[in-house]
């Protein structure tokens, strides 16, 4: 196996990716600048990545206004046209798919092959929107008054900020460039600072691409600090429409800061999701559903398995399976063969980790397996974590950033209901049984209050031809597939009169001389 250098070395002369990286890109790369850099190194065993410029508050406004300006050209142009330039830049980045899931793995330390999803996300997205370019409309509705036509259009909205988390720090980005460039809105985005590298790799990329297929330059990167460009964004009259993704805490504060000028949010916010196991599902495709719902992305999913309720006819049979199953489950070096759980973000996550099951064992939870910091210096590795919970445990109605699944027991399917939905969050769920009756109780309104409900497949890997996103203190924001395109445009309702006279409606009376 290479060292991590070596695959770095490899990787960023394939890509054209230097030690010292520009992070701020809008038709041109700013100059690096060594004085505002953020420095990348990688959460698998601390190795020096290279490091990437930020944008300095005139850089930022450079980068609006040159979106501003190439959106006046680009809304004009016709969608099914627009859609092709997506089509291309998808099939751009099919050919470097390798190379930017590798970039993905060595930054935020995705297990390979969650590194090769999040990139042929991005590439289903482009398709996704190439289909769309020709399926924009608007409904045509019967008007009251005669010689009169009444119909609904939709224009596209101008420049949309993208603000994203560093757990999908590619595919995130694409949900709402590829969609909302298709509509004919030029982009602008800000990654988190955890995951700058990936954001240069991409627009690297997608900047050959552009220049090759003669697209104009409709995407901006500016690379900062939340509290710095973030909070620009947030402030700025210039973006009608922010497509913010992170936690519940930053996603509060950025949304009461847009809706103070009356901007739109689009909020995609943390999940505590869970999966109910019926007595009546199948158990291996329970275990694996929820196995890999808990420990892919070691636990770091927005949609991450974090709450498990098992009928107790049932409970001790999954729980000693499941176990297993978690000791089994090889941690370590995410690009190495057979490696189900890669490293942690960074070491705040680490100590979330411990102070969670720390307060799980107070508030009176029982650590079946886990409860171990296996590394901290050299790359953070935890051991994932079952804990037997009960219902009212403050700790397991927080979404805690880290593999860690608090197990339930409960009797009936009101019980079961009641702890799935007594939490603020409402992302994803899911319901493994074989008995319809049960499925359809899940999916009716006393079921599941997410926005995402799935059966005997697990809370975590949508996929992108659904509308993604949840309810409560997930934000409602919908992104990616079905009509999520419809949140990119502003809808206009147009009445035209084509008579000789002018009828009001309601017939309400007019007279004049
Ligand atoms: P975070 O909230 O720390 O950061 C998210 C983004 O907000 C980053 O780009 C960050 O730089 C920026 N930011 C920070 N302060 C800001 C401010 N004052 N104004 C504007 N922007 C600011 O989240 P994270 O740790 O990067 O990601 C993990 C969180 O994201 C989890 O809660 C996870 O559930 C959530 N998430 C949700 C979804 C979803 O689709 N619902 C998807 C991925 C991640």
């Amino acid at each position: 196996m290479k060292s991590i250098k070596e695959i770095r070395d490899e990787t960023f002369e394939r890509l054209g990716l230097k030690e010292e990286n520009s992070g701020v890109f809008y038709g041109k790369w700013e100059k690096y600048d060594p004085e505002k850099s953020i420095e990348v190194r990688s959460p698998i065993d601390g190795t020096y990545l290279g490091k990437v410029s930020v944008a300095s508050p005139e850089q930022y406004r450079n980068a609006v206004v040159k979106m501003e300006k190439e959106f006046v050209e680009w809304s004009e142009t016709p969608a099914p046209q627009r859609s092709l330039a997506i089509k291309a830049i998808a099939d751009g980045i099919k050919e470097k798919k390798e190379l930017l899931g590798r970039i993905v793995s060595l930054e935020v330390g995705k297990v390979t092959t969650e590194g090769q999803g999040e990139i042929q996300e991005m590439i289903d997205v482009g398709y996704f929107a190439t289909g769309l370019g020709r399926q924009i409309y608007g409904l045509t509705m019967a008007s009251e008054r005669p010689y009169h036509r009444l119909y609904e259009q939709y224009i596209p909205l101008g420049v949309i900020g993208v603000i994203s988390a560093f757990n999908f720090p590619s595919s995130v980005w694409s949900w709402n460039a590829f969609i909302a460039a298709t509509v004919g809105d030029t982009v602008l985005w800000k990654p988190s600072s955890k995951a700058a590298l990936s954001s240069v790799a991409v627009m690297r990329v997608i900047e050959d691409i552009m220049v090759k297929e003669s697209i104009p330059g409709i995407f901006a990167l500016v690379n900062g600090r939340g509290r710095e460009i973030g909070e620009l964004m947030a402030e700025d009259k210039a973006l009608p429409l922010i497509s913010f993704t992170g936690s519940v805490k930053t996603g509060k504060h950025l949304a009461e800061k847009v809706a103070s000028r009356l901007g739109k949010t689009i909020l995609e916010l943390g999940g505590n999701n869970c999966a109910i196991v019926s007595e009546k599902a199948d158990m291996k495709v329970a275990l694996k559903g929820v196995a890999f719902g808990a420990l892919a992305t070691a636990g770091q999913r927005c949609t991450s398995t974090r709450r498990v309720i098992v009928h107790e006819k049932i409970y001790n049979e999954f729980r000693e399976k499941l176990k297993n199953i978690y000791e089994k489950a090889k941690t370590g070096n995410p690009l190495e063969d057979g490696i189900i759980v890669g490293p942690m973000i960074d070491d705040d996550a680490v100590s979330n980790y411990e102070k969670a099951i720390a307060k799980a064992v107070d508030q009176g939870g029982r650590v079946v397996t886990g409860n171990k910091v296996l590394e901290r210096k050299k790359g953070y590795y935890v051991q994932p974590t079952i804990i037997e919970a009960r219902y009212g445990m403050q700790i397991t109605k927080e979404e805690t950033f880290a593999p860690i699944l608090y197990m339930f027991k409960y009797s009936t399917m009101e019980e079961a209901m009641k702890i799935h939905n007594d939490v603020p969050q409402g992302l994803s769920s899911a319901m493994f049984t074989t008995d319809l009756r049960e499925e359809e109780y899940f999916l009716s309104a006393r079921g599941s209050d997410c926005g995402l409900a799935n059966i005997n497949t697990s809370t975590a890997g949508a996929e992108i031809g659904g509308a993604f996103g949840g309810e409560k203190d997930t934000g409602g924001g919908r992104e990616s597939g079905s009509d999520s395109w419809k949140l990119y445009m502003r809808r206009q309702t147009v009445t035209k009169n084509y008579g000789k006279d002018i009828p009001l409606a309601q017939g309400v009376q007019f007279k004049i001389e």
